[in-house]
């Protein structure tokens, strides 16, 4: 089933300390979109300058990607963004974001995307997350991710979305910036408290903790060796669980489980290279062998004595 997706599409500087590159294919939406496609189809919202070419789009053809809702601006520059990473791999240091043509972007949805069963506001102005919203008639589920950036420019606009959604996705450091409260668990019920039915803490990483009213599921980060680049991790992430979520029949609690481990599954791979240069070759083995190695990564019980 269709998922419509917000969010930047764009060009990414990223230096880690095991090396960097200029300008590589990025932005929120394009892990989002390429992650999603390995499970269902996705309807992809957001703009471009003519910087951004046929060579670029290529990342999108050949999957389950509508691009029509892409829009190119004539002599436009792309949302440009740089980052730097230390040792520490699970703090993006944002050196520079240049909005440009998202600065003066309005969205007008393509008939055909506003009725998806999931709607995913992906990273990116809250404003701009709210107009889409409100384009679509109510979706199964509306999930929401944002970060840093929004959290200390934007929190009017951001709440008002944040209360409108049935998910958010955001990471710890982000649930501590927003609620003034060091410890997750109690930050995360003061957020659940504006409306959300269910929170998806992302701990790079240390794993994910999903947390609703009444439980909390936790699980690690698949154990890799080598992190190269996590620039698009928690975006992969939020594409592989919403994807697979909603390719299931009911969504019930089993279902977001397991999307839990689709998306870290997905994640994982993405870290091993720069950009979108290994998530963009997967094959249905290569998740179905993580996500079983996964299972016994967790498993407690079935375990020989
Ligand atoms: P993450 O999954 O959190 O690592 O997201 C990384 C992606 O977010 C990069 O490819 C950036 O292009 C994009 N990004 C960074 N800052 C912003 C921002 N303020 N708004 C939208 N997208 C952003």
């Amino acid at each position: 089933m269709t998922i419509t997706v917000v969010g930047s599409v764009a060009f990414d500087s990223i230096t880690t300390p095991f090396g960097s590159i200029d300008r590589a294919i990025g932005g929120a939406a394009t892990y989002f979109s390429v992650a999603a496609s390995y499970f269902s189809p996705v309807q992809l919202v957001g703009t471009v300058g003519d910087d951004f070419g046929a060579e670029e789009m290529k990342i999108f053809e050949g999957r389950k990607i509508d691009t029509s809702g892409l829009v190119r601006i004539k002599g436009g520059k792309s949302f440009f963004w740089r980052g730097e990473y230390s040792y520490d791999m699970n703090v993006a240091h944002t050196k520079d974001t240049q909005l440009n043509v998202f600065a003066d972007f309005k969205p007008v949805l393509p008939e055909s995307f506003r009725k998806p069963r999931v709607l995913f506001l992906a990273n990116i102005d809250p404003v701009l997350q709210l107009d889409v919203l409100e384009q679509c008639h109510r979706p199964e589920l509306i999930a929401l991710d944002t970060m840093n950036y929004w959290i200390s420019s934007k929190k009017p606009d951001l709440e008002a979305v944040i209360r409108r959604c049935d998910l958010l996705i955001i990471n710890e450091g982000e649930v501590r910036q927003y609620t003034g409260d060091p410890n997750l668990v109690k930050g995360g019920r003061q957020i659940l408290e504006l409306g959300p039915k269910t929170l998806v803490i992302k701990r790079g990483e240390y794993g994910v903790i999903m947390l609703t009213r009444d439980r909390i599921f936790a699980i690690p980060a698949y154990p890799l060796e080598t992190v190269f680049d996590p620039t698009g991790a928690g975006d992969t992430f939020a594409g592989g669980f919403l994807g697979y979520l909603a390719s299931t029949d009911k969504m019930s609690e089993r279902d977001y489980r397991r999307s839990i481990i689709y998306g870290s599954v997905l994640a994982s791979y993405n870290v091993e290279s720069f950009s979108l240069d290994r998530l963009k070759g997967l094959t249905k083995g290569d998740i179905e062998k993580r996500y079983q190695e996964f299972r016994e990564l967790t498993e407690f019980e079935a375990a020989s004595e």
